[in-house]
């Protein structure tokens, strides 16, 4: 299949198995996209607690640490519910309290598991810096700075992530358009950049705990998340 995208972006790309698949970089008005930097690898069954999904493999070829989508098997909604979920293996996996990521991928599954709908992993851990950097971050608010202010400290943005690949993906699912689970404005706007449409804002509701408190409100008050 050849994915074809006219978003608010305008730009058009191929990206199934069979496209040429060579790495280039496409700009339009609105959107500069590195073509070829994610195709399907490999799509399986995915049977689990939360519903019955497929679960598809993006990246290169021979990648150890490819995207992952979980795609319900009904997502005939015209527009689709999609999560994109950066990877928080502190969170995802050991439910740290330290942030609500790991409350938000279960809560985004499990809604997709019932409703239908795609969710997307991308291995952009640590909001972009990576784990080991995440971990000396996670030291410096122990001694008192912000998750903000920890990551400047270390010389990296406060939030080093990009969507890109999440759009090409969603162009490669014939997805042009998305009601999105987010409770971030930042993403909502980095993927209209990127030509995807997002016709609502589905927002995350999680209950702030002891640990986590300071984190969410730098969040709310800093980086503008809608936060109940
Ligand atoms: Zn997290």
């Amino acid at each position: 299949m050849t994915g074809s995208l006219v978003g608010a972006g305008h730009f058009l790309f191929g990206l199934g198995p069979e496209a040429n698949y060579s790495p280039r970089r496409i700009s339009t008005a609105t959107a500069s996209i590195t073509f070829g930097l994610v195709k399907k690898l490999v799509s399986s069954r995915l049977p689990t607690a939360l519903g019955n999904f497929t679960m598809s493999a993006y990246g290169k070829e021979a990648d150890f640490f490819p995207h992952v989508v979980l795609q319900a098997p009904s997502i005939d909604a015209a527009v689709p519910l999609v999560r994109i979920h950066s990877e928080c293996m502190t969170g995802d996996l050991f439910h740290s309290s330290r942030c609500d990521c790991g409350e938000q991928l279960d809560q985004s599954l499990e809604q997709i598991g019932k409703e239908g709908g795609v969710l997307i992993y991308l291995r952009q851990e640590g909001r972009g810096i990576g784990l080991v950097e995440k971990l000396k971050a996670y030291n410096l608010q122990d001694d008192g700075m912000d998750t903000i202010t920890a990551n400047e400290a270390l010389g990296h943005q406060s939030d080093a992530r990009s969507y890109e690949a999440a759009a090409l993906i969603l162009a490669d699912m014939d997805i042009p358009a998305v009601r999105l689970m987010t409770n971030n404005p930042l993403k909502v706007e980095s993927l209209k950049s990127l030509g995807i449409e997002v016709s609502h804002r589905v927002p995350l509701v999680i209950a702030a705990q002891p640990e986590n408190a300071g984190y969410l409100e730098v969040k709310r008050a800093v980086m503008g998340h809608y936060l109940g």
